[in-house]
């Protein structure tokens, strides 16, 4: 967008989404940048559908769990805060005021939250998780989790296969088998199956840095890097547009009940 884009567009909103991704490995057969262009994409997706702002700020995350394959750089959770919300104060200073998390990356769970709560605590503005508050708008059944499918496994690549399609080699895709610690791997159907108190301590433990001495990096439980139990081949664009479209339609239905709540001009 222009600037004078960016003027007119403020006579009709004071809202921004601020995507916010990773710069890590996304097996043999996705790019590096998975996570932020795919984000960014969903954003934009949303910015057809209702007047907002889609402001990209920083390309990579918190990702130190992938730092055994080449490519992926990870920044400090506290370098990204700090980063995203200098650049909210910028689009405070031109009249935005409603800032939209959008989280493309599990690992910046954390920081998006401290992210949301200083914007709200320590500025005019106002913030939210997207995805987060748009949860109540989702439409249809959650997906059943019977099966254990997550970085870059069939429901990613798909997403990304809709998005980014020009970006996804499926021709080199590979699952590899699981090499999870024994405790972990026999709480795995659990964790599949949707157990709350055995997702939160699998979560707790799994996907940490090598430093942390868990043996749960990513390289330590996947080689190719695919962390799921499906043929991750099984990925369509078909299945990606479904899922999008999902996550979209509610992120817009939030948004247009926020205008609501809280119309344009507010004081
Ligand atoms: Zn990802």
């Amino acid at each position: 967008m222009t600037s004078p884009e960016v003027v007119d567009l403020l006579t009709r909103t004071d809202m921004v989404i601020l995507p916010i991704g990773s710069l890590e490995q996304h097996g043999l057969q996705g790019p590096i940048g998975t996570d932020t262009l795919g984000v960014i994409e969903r954003g934009k997706l949303i910015a057809q559908k209702t007047d907002v702002l889609v402001a990209p700020i920083l390309y990579p995350g918190n990702s130190p769990y992938h730092m055994a394959f080449p490519g992926t750089i990870t920044l400090p959770a506290e370098t990204i805060q700090l980063v995203y919300f200098q650049a909210a104060q910028s689009l405070l200073a031109h009249g935005f005021k409603r800032f939209l998390i959008l989280n493309g990356h599990a690992g910046n769970a954390a920081t998006v939250q401290y992210l949301v709560d200083r914007i709200n605590q320590e500025t005019a503005g106002m913030a939210v998780e997207l995805d987060d508050a748009a949860q109540p708008f989702r439409t249809g059944a959650a997906r059943p989790g019977s099966v254990f499918d997550r970085h870059a496994g069939v429901s990613e690549t798909s997403r990304s296969l809709y998005l980014t399609p020009n970006l996804v080699n499926m021709s080199v895709a590979r699952t590899a088998p699981l090499t999870l610690l024994p405790h972990l791997q026999k709480i795995l159907p659990e964790v599949a199956a949707g157990d709350p108190t055995a997702t939160r301590v699998f979560l707790a433990e799994a996907l940490k840095a090598a430093s942390t001495g868990k043996g749960t990096s990513t390289k330590d439980m996947t080689e190719t890097g695919v962390w799921s139990a499906l043929d991750v081949k099984t990925a369509t664009a078909e299945r990606g547009r479904t899922e999008t479209e999902a996550s979209v339609n509610a992120a817009v239905a939030f948004i247009e009940r926020w205008k609501q709540l809280r119309p344009l001009g507010t004081k």
